[in-house]
This record gives structure tokens, sequence and C-alpha cells, in this order.
């Protein structure tokens, strides 16, 4: 599920995300291949109306790679609830609307799985990372982690829906109640940038 174009190995690449929770778990899972340039702050917020994960991590790259003129790095995450049918995967960010905070994001989801038995509680988050060379050229990676979605929000930690993930790999403890280095060890973002990361290092 990883898809390369060629284009030369960059030595700086520019982060197409802003947002602070996403960009420190990036850039402790990148720093140490490539120097990371914070996002230009002159750029506008692209609109991410593409309808896959893989869509949207374009849309964010390509405005970053156009007005800086260096690689971008992109990411998009999506939230697949089984019971739900895989929502609200492309619309996680605005699950409960267009303004949602995160508590918004996990009240709704909390209020929707009400009375859903643990079993049926199954789901994903998926992470599509990229680097995208001004050129057009790509590389793409991507990333899972299985769970269920817990009936109370624990933990303090991270972001998003992290007080109501609980990875199958850990079981008892949410993404919000473990330490950032061991959800990066088996979370969606870990995994596809420990991947990109993999084919940077490939690059001539
Ligand atoms: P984005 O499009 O990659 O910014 O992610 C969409 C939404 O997914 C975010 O607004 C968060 O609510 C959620 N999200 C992304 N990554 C995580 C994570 O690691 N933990 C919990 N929620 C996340």
């Amino acid at each position: 599920m990883t898809g390369a174009t060629s284009f030369p190995r960059p030595s700086v690449v520019a982060m197409a995300s802003a947002n602070p929770d996403k960009v420190a778990e990036m850039v402790s899972l990148m720093e140490d291949v490539v120097r990371i340039q914070p996002r230009p702050a002159d750029v506008p917020d692209v609109v991410e109306d593409a309808p896959t994960l893989e869509g949207n991590a374009r849309l964010k790259a390509r405005a970053i790679a156009e007005a800086t003129g260096l690689v971008a790095m992109a990411d998009d995450t999506g939230l697949e609830i089984d019971h739900l049918d895989g929502a609200p995967g492309v619309y996680t960010a605005r699950f409960a609307g267009p303004d949602a905070t995160y508590a918004d994001n996990v009240a709704k989801t909390l209020h929707v799985l009400e009375g859903i038995p643990l079993s049926e509680r199954t789901a994903r988050f998926r992470t599509v990372a990229m680097l995208r060379h001004p050129s057009g050229a790509e590389i793409v990676a991507h990333g899972v982690v299985e769970g269920h979605i817990a009936v109370e929000p624990r933990g303090v930690g991270g972001f998003g829906y992290d007080p109501i993930f609980v990875p199958a790999e850990v079981q008892e403890l949410t993404f919000a109640e473990m330490d950032p280095v061991a959800k990066h060890a088996i979370s969606h973002r870990g995994r596809a940038f420990r991947r990109l990361r993999e084919l940077l290092l490939a690059l001539d």
C-alpha cells in the first residue's frame, strides 16, 4: 500500500501541517533524517475537500511545495468505526460539525455508539503520509492501528480522539493514557512516518 515516484533525496522539507499536536509527533519521527522547516504562516489553509485521505494529504502537500519550492511533508488521518460503516473517515476532524472541537467529536462518537457493546465498537486510525516534490513526484506511505472505542473518555495525554481509542495491541489503555513514546511505537502516524522515513532514506 505504498507508492513512490522518484526525486533526489532532500536535505530539508517543509511541513504542510501547522497543528502543533501533529507537528510535534512528526518532527520527533523524522528530524534525525531530514531538516524540517515549519509551515509558512502566509500560505492560506487549503480546503480539504478530496474524497480520500490520500487526496487531502496531496492537496496540503501540493500547496506547500508550490509556495516554498521545497519538498513538502503532509499527512491526513481518519478514524474508521466499523459500526458506522467506516465513518467518520475522511470527515474525522469535523464529525460533530464544521467548527467541532476535539471534545465535541469525542462526545458525538460516544453518543452515536451509546449502548453498543465493546465487541461491536471496533475501529481503526488510518494515516496517509506523503512527501511531494514541486515537480509533482511523490512518495506515499500508509499506517494503520486497530482498536476499539471505549465507553467513556480516559486519560489526559495526546489529542483528538485519543481519550476514547483503545489500541488492540495494548487493550487496557486508551492512547490518552499512554506515554507519547509508547503511542508512537504503535500508532497510525508512527507507522506511516516510519515507512515514509525508510522511503526517504532509499532516495538517491
Ligand atoms: P488530520 O486531518 O490528519 O488533521 O486529522 C483529522 C482528525 O483526526 C484530527 O482533527 C483529530 O481529531 C483526529 N486525529 C488525527 N490523529 C489523531 C491521533 O493520533 N489521535 C487522536 N485523534 C487523531
